[in-house]
């Protein structure tokens, strides 16, 4: 696939509305990472994301809109609980799945009958939904099965010559995919988490909050495929066994001539005791790691490691999402 792709800068959101409206393909950056956006409306236009991503055509959209005023054009017969988690915690990183309305591509949700809908707060999002005044179907701007991009140059990298335009947003500020969630008498089922945690909707709403296990892949059909891989293998581990695994990678690594440049490392909150040869990268909280983690994962693709070290966060809160993502970056799930 080879499209002419135009770059835009932030303030160029117009031109994006425009190729949208078009039946066009655009990137654009929301708070949790670039998606890669067509009018949720228009059929041809969704398949047209799954072809640029070489995404499985049964791993739905996220449909984006500007505001709860128009979530009835997107889900109908939304219950009490799906209008109060939009309330509390939109814009924001939380999805909301619903039974779809007639008006919604097929393509959209890979054929299925229900929709996940989102509120972004990112403001580049917001000026192109206002802009284009449809509803915005949109994957992350990944490469199927990559980590996602949360920058303009992984967006670039990933979607230059397969969409139609990318534009410019800058750094993502959550840097994980958002939350999805399904609703059902008075519980709150988390099929993906993320930054919206657990803990924040019981105590927001008051309602009991689950985690869909494997057996859930049927409702969240994305979970199926393999995700967040980078080119280099993943070794997600705790914090106490880091130094037993950067010392037995090192060893099967003996044979390469320049064996630490192999090697990169992602740590939380401290330095390792003794300095390394090894690239490191240590992000202060798990705010900042969940922000940056997909951005290091693919440095260190474009520095040529073979191997990336992390370590897991504690699981709870945003480490629950985070653990996820490492999990799934490690082939585990
Ligand atoms: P992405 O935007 O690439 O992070 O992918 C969106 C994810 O949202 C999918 O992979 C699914 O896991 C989830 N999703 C989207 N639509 C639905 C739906 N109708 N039911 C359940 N999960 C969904
Ligand atoms: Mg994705």
């Amino acid at each position: 696939m080879s499209k002419d792709t135009v770059l835009l800068s932030t303030e160029q959101h117009g031109i994006a509305a425009r190729l949208l409206a078009e039946g066009g393909v655009v990137v654009f950056a929301t708070e949790t990472v670039y998606g890669l956006g067509a009018n949720a409306y228009d059929d041809a236009a969704c398949r047209a994301i799954f072809a640029a991503k070489g995404r499985p055509v049964d791993n739905p959209c996220i449909v984006h809109i500007l505001d709860e005023a128009r979530l009835d054009d997107v889900i109908v017969g939304a219950d009490e609980i799906t209008r109060a988690l939009f309330s509390v915690f939109s814009p924001g990183p939380l999805t909301v799945v619903g039974e779809k309305h007639a008006a919604i591509a097929p393509a959209a949700t890979g054929d299925l009958d229900t929709v996940a809908v989102r509120i972004p707060a990112h403001p580049s999002a917001r000026s192109i939904l206002r802009a284009a005044g449809v509803p915005i179907a949109a994957p992350s701007a990944n490469r199927s099965g990559k980590p996602s991009p949360t920058t303009f140059r992984a967006a670039v990298e990933a979607m230059c010559g397969r969409v139609d335009a990318i534009i410019d947003g800058g750094a993502c500020s959550v840097g994980l995919e958002s939350t999805v969630v399904t609703t059902e008498s008075g519980c709150v089922r988390i099929l993906r988490p993320g930054a919206i945690t657990a803990e924040m909707i019981r105590e927001r709403l008051g309602v009991r909050v689950e985690f869909a296990n494997g057996g859930e892949s049927r409702v969240s059909p994305g979970t199926r495929h393999p995700h967040y891989r980078p080119d280099a293998r993943v070794l997600a581990v705790e914090r106490a066994e880091i130094e037993p695994t950067i010392a037995r990678t090192r060893g099967e690594m003996r044979t390469q001539p320049d064996r630490d440049a192999g090697i990169g490392i992602i740590l939380l909150g401290d330095e390792l005791p003794e300095s390394t040869e090894t690239r490191t990268i240590v992000f202060p909280t798990v705010e900042a790691m969940a922000a940056g983690l997909y951005e290091s994962l693919l440095e260190f693709d474009r520095r040529g490691c073979g191997v990336v070290i992390v370590e897991m966060p504690p699981p709870y809160g945003l480490g629950t999402a985070v653990r996820d993502r490492l999990n799934r970056a490690a082939g585990r799930e």
